[in-house]
C-alpha cells in the first residue's frame, strides 16, 4: 500500500489547521472522501441530475440506471443474495429506525430483545422507543473491564422470548470488535432475528451478510469514505416482506385509492420519496475506492498504526486506554490522570491535530468506567506513523502546560 499516494487522492488532507499541517484522526466519526468520490458526485449533479423510476426521458432513466449501478456495487460488497434486499437509507440511524419501527408492530407486551452495553445511542434509543411502545424487555449483554462482551451472560439472557437481538459489529467508543458469528448463531438457535450496527466495522472489515446469515446488517456511507446523508439497510427478503414499512409516500407503492394502498416490492416498500441519487451513487464510488486499495491491505496496515499508537501512549505516564480487547479495530479510547479530555482536545486542535473528546455516543460505556467521556483518537488507511509522532509529541506538551 502506497499511502503516500493515496494521501494525493484526499485533498482534504493538504489543508492547514491553525497553522499546523490537519493531523485528522477523528475518522470514527466520519471519514474523508476521496477525489475519486467527490468527482463521481460533482460528474451527477453535471450530467445525469433527474428523478429517478418514474421517468421516460433520457436523463430519467440514466439517473435510474447509475443508481440502480450503485445498489449493485452495495450487494456485491457485502455479498447480499439479491440487490433488492438492499435498502438506500439517510444513514445508520435511519435504518435502525426502519427496523425498530417495523418491530414496534410486531412485538408485544412480554417479548425479550437483547442489547449489548457497547452500543452507540442509535442502536439503544430506537429501541427503547420500540419497547415503550409495545412493552417489550430489553435486557442488556454486559461488558468486562477490557471492553469485551461477557458471553456467557448473553447465553443466559437469551431464550424463547428472545425475539431479535441488536449489536453492533464493532464499538465506535472502544473499537472492540465483537463476536458477531457467536451472537448470530445463538440467537437463531432460540429462534429471534439479528441485527448487527456495522457502521464502525464497514471502513476496516468486509462483512459477508450471506456467509454471516445475518437478518439485518446497517452502515452509513460517510464512515467509508463516501458522503454524507446515505447509508444501507440489508435484510434478507424473508425479513424484509415480514417488516411493515416505515414512512409512507410516493415510490414506496404498488396502489392509491382513498380506500386502500397496497406497497411496492422490496426495495422500493422502504424508499419512500426521492431518495439521495448523488449521495447513493457516491456510495458506491466509496466501495470501488476502498476495493480497489483492498479491505484486507487496509485492515493489516491499519492494524501496524493502532499498535504503533498504543506502544508510544502507553509509554506516556498517566495516560489510560480505555478498551483492551485483543481484537479492537484503529481506535484508542483514552485519558490523562487529572486532566479533562476536552482541554486535551483543544491545544490538540491548536496543534492541528483533529481527536474527538466526550461520551462518543455511547453513555453507558463512560458509565461502566466512571468517566465523564475519553480522548478518542480514530485511525484510517491515509494516516501515517509521522502523524502519530506528532500526536504523541503535542500530547506530551498538553500535559506539561496542564499539569
Ligand atoms: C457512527 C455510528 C452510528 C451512527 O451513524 P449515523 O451515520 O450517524 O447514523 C451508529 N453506530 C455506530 C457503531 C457508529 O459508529
Amino acid at each position: 500500500m502506497d499511502v503516500q499516494k493515496i494521501r494525493n487522492d484526499f485533498p482534504i488532507l493538504q489543508r492547514k489547521v491553525n497553522g499546523k499541517p490537519l493531523v485528522y484522526f477523528d475518522n470514527a466519526a466520519t471519514s474523508q472522501t476521496p477525489i475519486q468520490v467527490i468527482d463521481t458526485i460533482v460528474e451527477y449533479y453535471n450530467n445525469y441530475n433527474a428523478n429517478i423510476h418514474r421517468g421516460v426521458h433520457t436523463l430519467s432513466q440514466e439517473a435510474t440506471e447509475l443508481y440502480e449501478l450503485a445498489r449493485q456495487k452495495i450487494q456485491k460488497h457485502f455479498n447480499a443474495a439479491q440487490a433488492h434486499e438492499i435498502i438506500f437509507t439517510s444513514g445508520t440511524t435511519h435504518s435502525i429506525n426502519i427496523v425498530s419501527n417495523g418491530y414496534a408492530q410486531i412485538l408485544s407486551k412480554g417479548d425479550e430483545v437483547i442489547v449489548s452495553a457497547l452500543e452507540h445511542h442509535s442502536n439503544i434509543v430506537p429501541w427503547q422507543m420500540m419497547c415503550e411502545k409495545t412493552g417489550a424487555v430489553l435486557k442488556v449483554i454486559p461488558m468486562n473491564e477490557d471492553g469485551v462482551l461477557i458471553m456467557e451472560e448473553y447465553d443466559q439472557l437469551l431464550s424463547n422470548t428472545t425475539k431479535l437481538v441488536f449489536v453492533n459489529h464493532v464499538s465506535n467508543a472502544l473499537g472492540t470488535v465483537n463476536p458477531i458469528e457467536e451472537i448470530i448463531t445463538k440467537a437463531h438457535a432460540v429462534g429471534a432475528e439479528v441485527l448487527i450496527d456495522g457502521a464502525q466495522a464497514s471502513p476496516h472489515i468486509k462483512a459477508d451478510v450471506q456467509s454471516l446469515d445475518v437478518d439485518y446488517y446497517v452502515t452509513s456511507a460517510h464512515k467509508l469514505c463516501g458522503p454524507t446523508g446515505v447509508g444501507m439497510l440489508y435484510g434478507k427478503q424473508s425479513a424484509l416482506n415480514r417488516l411493515p414499512p416505515y414512512q409512507g409516500g410516493g415510490e414506496m407503492i404498488a396502489e392509491v385509492t382513498f380506500e386502500k394502498t397496497t406497497y411496492a416490492d422490496l426495495p422500493h416498500k422502504f424508499e419512500a420519496g426521492t431518495p439521495n441519487i448523488a449521495g447513493g451513487i457516491g456510495f458506491g464510488a466509496a466501495l470501488d475506492y476502498l476495493n480497489t486499495i483492498g479491505m484486507e491491505e487496509i485492515a493489516a496496515y491499519e492494524e501496524q498504526l493502532l499498535k504503533y499508537a498504543t506502544t508510544a501512549l502507553n509509554n506516556i505516564p498517566g495516560v489510560k486506554i480505555y478498551g483492551v480487547a485483543p481484537q479492537k479495530t484503529a481506535v484508542i479510547s483514552f485519558n490523562v490522570t487529572g486532566i479533562h479530555p476536552y482541554d486535551i482536545g483543544s491545544i490538540l486542535d491548536q496543534l492541528g491535530i483533529a481527536v474527538r473528546t466526550g461520551h462518543h455516543c455511547a453513555q453507558p460505556i463512560m458509565d461502566f468506567y466512571q468517566i465523564p467521556g475519553t480522548v478518542r483518537a480514530s485511525f484510517s488507511f491515509y494516516n501515517t506513523f509521522q502523524e502519530i509522532d506528532s500526536m504523541v509529541e503535542a500530547l506530551k506538551k498538553a500535559i506539561q502546560m496542564l499539569q
